[in-house]
């Protein structure tokens, strides 16, 4: 096996590269045979495709005409080759400074022969009429390494150091000579039908490819299978997550829930009522759940969340509600006074500016069982907070929270059910990746009545004075800034710099302001007097971004637009039409950047957040999105979600065929599979667990 055997046994290593190899962890042949080149050098002689990008470097193969030593006045040594290439002669300089390997050049030196042909990769300066190099490496045709190293497509590794490229690439290649032990994991009729190479084939090419058609080919090969592994590992676990036994067992009573609805003063829309189906089942199953839910911005996810969290509380489990900032936290507090107005519920919120006295009351309070529902933000995640008897965790907002953060809150119970939430549309590719491990409810129609958001992109004057329009008719309104301090780039607006005109432009109505750093207290005072209707413009930063909720906030100026990702201007703008009147967005922006314009028309012309996110995957490409995520568990060594999203297309279809078929991957031919499985995730992420 490959990936037992140990790399101080290759030829070339022994037991100190074997260390400076560790460093690049590579331990073993496998190891190093998976270590990928981050680039290639074209250094054919005769070049043939263009079609690739290569990293620059120069090569002139020739027969040596002359060769002598300089002196310079700086004492600079320079030994000079001159070499005939079929149209002309080029002067190839060693530099003693530049190059540490100066004596090996005198060797070389010495076996330099008149008229013989030799190899040399460096870099080309050129001068009028003259063609010369500043040399790098030296190859001689009967060099035993020749073919390694010269007139081929070379690979570049990223190295550490106390290892040399040329060194790297040899062991590299006798590492390849023993490729043919690497075992295929791909069922055969894949290979055919999605024209994939051999994975020992590919293994040869991605490091030695024979041309650029067959480095594409084992690129190919590689980015399906690393999409390949990381996809069969999602839907094992999900499948894995099916064995947990919870041991409780939800019965719906409805004497929560009922009154709930009641309460609510609307009719749940069909996908509501299809999520809530969706969860109660889930909750119900003997396994946990883990489904998240997702729907636009507006699209009402809060009540479905609290409709799982009343079945918990009827059948006497406690539930966390996880918010990503306090603001958000505050309001579904709110929300859910309003909602539970009566009923035997009892609930609190927990944040980092809940009062010391107050917060020590509540960690008793669910250690001891006596609150049912903790709403609250990051604090919730903290070890000093314990429950009784936590059964289900919902997390809103997911994208703000990392991976780890889910993991931590899933020990603060045994085997508790997860909700998670999101208004980030993502594109279905990313989506798979990031929660291929979830089982997923859409809220596809929004609430009844509610219109879309007319957008606009006028100039601020025409901007406020709509605005103005709108206040006289009783309508709130929010402006939002890009940044709260005046800063050095003078074109852009600041929340600070502005609040004092904005406060004279709108005399006679209350305008106010809101951002990060402010107190928890005052946050919460000035969002329940703007959702009280006492406040009537408030000027925000963008930490309203997130799930306010005030119906008669129906107007959105936003400053300087072009400083915000099209996901952000989507969830701010989804603050408003709330409720059953129209709603306007105006955007102001003076930015002449091609990018930005095809943003502000994007979101001028689309409400659709699916549309939008499908928009932005193709302006910012995905892996900035994902940057912006909190992802950091999320890398690949050779594919890239937006570049190579067609294959992944495929690698979706071929998995599920696959799995449907074989779910547990038990049949033989699946045993290469399996091992390889557990081996990267088995370990590394704990995913899996196949023997
Ligand atoms: P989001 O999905 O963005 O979190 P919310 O849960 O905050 O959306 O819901 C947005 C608003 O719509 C809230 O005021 C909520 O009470 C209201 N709402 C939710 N569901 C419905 C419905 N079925 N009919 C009418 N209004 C609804
Ligand atoms: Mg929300």
């Amino acid at each position: 096996m490959i990936s037992q055997f140990n790399i101080k046994y290759l030829k070339g290593v022994g037991p100190k590269r074997a260390d400076i190899l560790s460093k690049l962890e590579i331990f073993t042949l496998k190891d190093i045979l998976f270590y990928f080149p981050r680039g290639y050098e074209d250094r054919r002689i005769f070049k043939k495709e263009s079609d690739f990008e290569f990293i620059d470097v120069d090569i002139v193969y020739g027969e040596v005409v002359d060769f002598f030593e300089v002196y310079t006045s700086t004492s600079l040594r320079i030994f000079k080759i001159i070499l005939k290439t079929l149209n002309s002669q080029v002067e190839c300089n060693v530099f003693k400074k530049a190059n540490r390997n100066y004596d090996v050049f005198l060797n070389i030196k010495k076996n330099l022969i008149k008229g013989t042909k030799i190899f040399v990769v460096g870099k080309a300066e050129d001068e009028f009429f003259k063609r010369k190099i500043s040399v790098e490496e030296i190859y001689f045709p009967d060099d035993p390494d020749f073919n390694i190293h010269a007139d081929r497509i070379v690979p570049v590794y990223s190295l550490t150091s106390g290892i040399n490229p040329k060194v790297f690439r040899k062991l590299v290649f006798n590492a390849c000579s023993q490729s043919e032990y690497v075992n295929e994991i791909i069922d055969s009729d894949i290979l055919v039908s999605r024209g994939l190479i051999s994975r020992s084939s590919a293994i040869k090419n991605i490091h030695f490819p024979q041309n650029v058609f067959s480095l594409k080919n084992a690129m190919k090969r590689l980015i399906y299978e690393e999409l390949f592994l990381m996809s069969m590992a999602w839907n094992l676990k999900k499948s894995q997550t099916k064995n947990i036994n919870k041991q409780r067992r939800y019965e719906i009573k409805k004497k929560l829930l009922t009154p709930f609805k009641n309460n609510l003063g609307f009719e749940f829309t069909d996908s509501q009522k299809k999520a809530i189906n969706d969860i109660f089942s889930d909750m119900r199953n003997p396994y946990p759940m883990t489904r998240l839910l997702q729907g636009d911005v507006g699209s009402g996810k809060t009540v479905v969340a609290i409709s799982a969290c009343l079945l918990a509380v009827e059948n006497s489990g406690q539930c966390c509600f996880l918010a990503p900032t306090e603001i958000l936290a505050e309001q579904h507090y709110m929300t859910f006074k309003k909602f539970l107005d009566g009923l035997p519920v009892r609930f609190e919120i927990l944040t980092s500016s809940t009062p010391k006295k107050k917060k020590h009351e509540i960690i008793s309070k669910l250690a001891s069982g006596d609150i049912d529902i903790i709403i609250g933000t990051h604090a919730l995640i903290e070890k000093e907070v314990r429950f009784k008897n936590l059964v289900l965790a919902v997390i809103d907002e997911q994208h703000k929270f990392g991976v780890r953060q889910r993991a931590t809150l899933r020990q603060k119970g045994e085997n508790i059910d997860m909700l998670i939430m999101t208004a980030t549309p993502i594109p279905r590719t990313l989506f798979l990746a990031l929660y291929g491990d979830l089982d997923v409810s859409f809220l596809k129609d929004m609430p009844k009545g509610r219109m879309p958001v007319k957008t606009f992109h006028l100039s601020r004057q025409q901007a406020l004075d709509k605005t103005l329009e709108f206040l006289k008719k009783g309508v709130q309104a929010y402006i939002v800034f890009p940044i709260i301090d005046e800063s050095d780039k003078l074109e852009i607006k600041s929340l600070l710099s502005e609040y004092g005109r904005l406060k004279e432009f709108f005399k006679g109505y209350n305008t106010q302001m809101i951002y990060g750093r402010m107190k928890g207290s005052e946050k919460q005072k000035i969002m329940s007097e703007f959702a009280e209707g006492k406040i009537h413009v408030l000027c925000a930063t963008s930490v309203i971004e997130v799930g306010i909720d005030v119906p008669n906030a129906n107007v959105m100026v936003i400053e300087n637009a072009e400083r915000f990702g099209l996901a952000s201007l989507h969830q701010l703008r989804g603050r408003i039409g709330r409720g059953k009147d129209e709603a306007y967005c105006f955007l102001v922006s003076e930015s002449k950047d091609h990018q930005a314009m095809e943003r502000i028309n994007a979101i001028c012309q689309s409400t659709n957040g699916f549309e939008l996110s499908e928009k932005d995957a193709y302006l910012r490409g995905i892996g900035e999105i994902m940057g912006t995520m909190q992802h950091g568990d999320m890398e690949f060594k050779i594919a890239s979600l937006s570049r190579d999203r067609e294959i992944f297309e495929m690698v979706i279809e071929d998995v599920n065929k696959i799995l449907k078929e074989d779910p547990y991957l038990t049949k033989k031919e699946h045993l290469a599979l399996r091992k390889e499985l557990n081996e990267i995730y088995g370990k590394k992420w704990n995913i899996i667990d196949l023997n």
